[in-house]
């Protein structure tokens, strides 16, 4: 067989995970009661799948690289015939939640391939029926802004948080994995997620306001705002909200925004 056959394939973001402890990490911040749903992208060689079906989940497996199928077929092989795990050969941007999952409640376990970090989030925590819980492994860098580790919230904050609780669990280096990548890790979960936030304004008109509160950073919220309303209505919200009209959209927390837009 060549060598060419063995390269990894960079562009898919394959970083094997050699960490026992982050596994057992990841598995137990996922709170599984056995029998339930777990969709595990991007199984690669079947680490994590494994550790979730000796949690006792059923797990369903979507895996892009064909390389990597047969390998996987035979490791599961006892588990895919007793329908505990399901392997599917396929790229999880081309499919639907529905195509893979149905109705079926489900979290979602996986150390992931970084490059679909931010539309994973979004088709995930948007989408009609969310997984209940997220526990993935993604760069360090992008963990920490996700839950304002310095204190400065961001549109990538704030849109989890709308969702979910983020936390970051621990950090692993770059050395846990195969081949090395460029930066370290972190586990994060995503718990209760729900639609709640959204019961009394639209997720477009949430993301509208985020997405103008941050347009200029230098400038103020406030002055950012005229973007999506009037200036006498916004120092009419500010004023009855008691909000500092100096405050800058990073040190706006979720809970803030909420009753900003309920005052609309
Ligand atoms: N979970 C494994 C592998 C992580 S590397 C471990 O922890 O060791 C990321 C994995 O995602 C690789 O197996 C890669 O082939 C797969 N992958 C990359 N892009 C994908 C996509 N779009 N859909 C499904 N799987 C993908």
């Amino acid at each position: 067989m060549s060598e060419q056959f063995f390269k990894k394939k960079k562009s898919l973001g394959q970083n094997f995970l050699k960490s026992k402890s982050a596994i057992r990490s990841m598995v137990l911040s996922a709170e599984i009661t056995p029998g339930e749903t777990i969709l595990e992208i991007g199984p690669g060689k079947g680490v994590l799948t494994e550790a979730l079906l000796e949690a006792g989940a059923t797990v369903i497996a979507v895996e892009k690289d064909d390389r990597l199928i047969p390998e996987l077929q035979i490791r599961f092989q006892k588990e895919i015939a007793s329908k505990q795990c399901t392997l599917i050969h396929g790229d999880i941007l081309d499919l639907t939640i529905e195509e893979i999952l149905g109705k079926t409640p489900y979290k979602v376990v996986a150390n992931i391939p970084y490059y679909i970090t931010g539309i994973l989030f979004q088709t995930l925590l948007e989408h009609s029926r969310p997984p209940e819980h997220i526990v993935v492994l993604i760069q360090k860098e992008v963990a920490r802004r996700i839950v304002a580790h310095d204190k400065k919230e961001s549109i990538l904050s704030l849109s989890i948080k709308a969702y979910g609780t983020p936390k970051l669990i621990t950090t692993v280096s770059r050395k846990m994995f195969s081949p090395q990548p460029n930066v370290d890790s972190a586990i994060l979960s995503i718990s209760h997620i729900t639609k709640k936030f959204f019961d009394s304004f639209s997720e477009e008109l949430f993301f509208s306001w985020i997405r103008a509160g941050f347009a200029q950073k230098r400038k103020k919220l406030i002055r950012n705002l005229e973007i999506v309303a009037k200036k006498e209505t916004l120092e009419k919200i500010f004023s009855t909200l008691h909000i500092d009209t100096n405050t800058r959209a990073e040190n706006v927390d979720i809970s803030t925004w909420k009753q900003i837009l309920l005052s609309l």
